[in-house]
């Protein structure tokens, strides 16, 4: 059904393994006709080590990658994106980093891209939670995303879905909406199996919660393997376990984000 996936990382985030080039190759055999990578973004003046690539590895990546797209143009179609978070202080490097690229996705994981305060990853008070929606939706609105990464990765290491989860993804569903952004439900978190949370056993992301209150909202919705490893791309039946989790609920799925 996905003939696509735009959500690819490399070795330079410090938390990803394999070449380019065996991404590229895994992509190849595992029938995908358009491979994106989209390494997590760097900034100028921060660097968060494990957890982006350095401001100076930006030439490396673009080269390494457009070698690749010229080396297997016959086999498979690659773009070079970025993903990246939105901090409201760094707006104008954001945009100038994205107009370099194909395309460029929202990930919001830390609240600074020091790494300094919360993660969102880990486990997040309530406030955390309302700033990451805050954020993130001011992220959306400021133009320059092409799609909005694992919009529930706050789901990650929470007991429950707290009544600020469900404002947060009232307010995301509603500016995806607005602003015609696709959302993406991301496979990475079907690897981590369900958690019992205080409403039951879900997956903590795609969180079938969070996903029911997105499908009141006219949006449209994608899907990215968030590979860190070149063999993730192989791992299709995780997105079967996704689709299954997600199927009754109304969740209109694109074909392409880029159409
Ligand atoms: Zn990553
Ligand atoms: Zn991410």
């Amino acid at each position: 059904m996905f003939t696509y996936n735009y959500h690819t990382h490399t070795s330079r985030c410090g938390h990803a393994g394999g070449s380019d080039e065996e991404y590229v190759q895994a992509a190849i055999k595992a029938g995908y006709q358009i491979l994106g990578f989209s390494d997590h973004a760097p900034y100028r003046d921060f660097y968060h080590e494990g957890c982006h690539m350095r401001w100076s590895q930006l030439d490396d990546y673009v080269q390494s990658i457009s070698s690749l797209k010229e080396k297997y143009k016959d086999q498979i179609e690659i773009k070079i994106g970025l993903e990246s978070e939105y901090y409201p202080f760094n707006h104008e490097e954001r945009k100038e980093l994205a107009k370099r690229f194909d395309y460029f996705l929202l990930g919001q994981h830390f609240a600074h891209p020091s790494g300094i305060g919360a993660s969102y990853f880990r486990q997040n008070s309530e406030e955390e939670i309302m700033e990451y929606g805050k954020t993130v939706c001011e992220g959306l609105r400021a133009g320059f995303y092409t799609y909005l990464c694992h919009p529930d990765v706050i789901m990650s290491h929470q007991p429950c879905f707290s009544k600020t989860c469900e404002t947060v993804a009232h307010m995301i569903g509603e500016t995806c909406a607005l602003t015609d952004t696709p959302l993406e439900v991301n496979i990475r978190g079907i690897l981590k199996g369900k958690h019992m949370f205080e409403e039951g056993e879900f997956y903590s992301y795609p969180n079938r919660l969070f996903w029911k209150i997105i499908a009141e909202y006219p949006v449209r919705v994608t899907i990215g393997i968030d590979a860190h490893a070149p063999e993730d791309l192989l791992k299709t039946g995780d997105i079967d376990k996704a689709m299954e989790e997600l199927k009754d609920l109304d969740l209109h799925f694109i074909s392409d984000p880029f159409i």
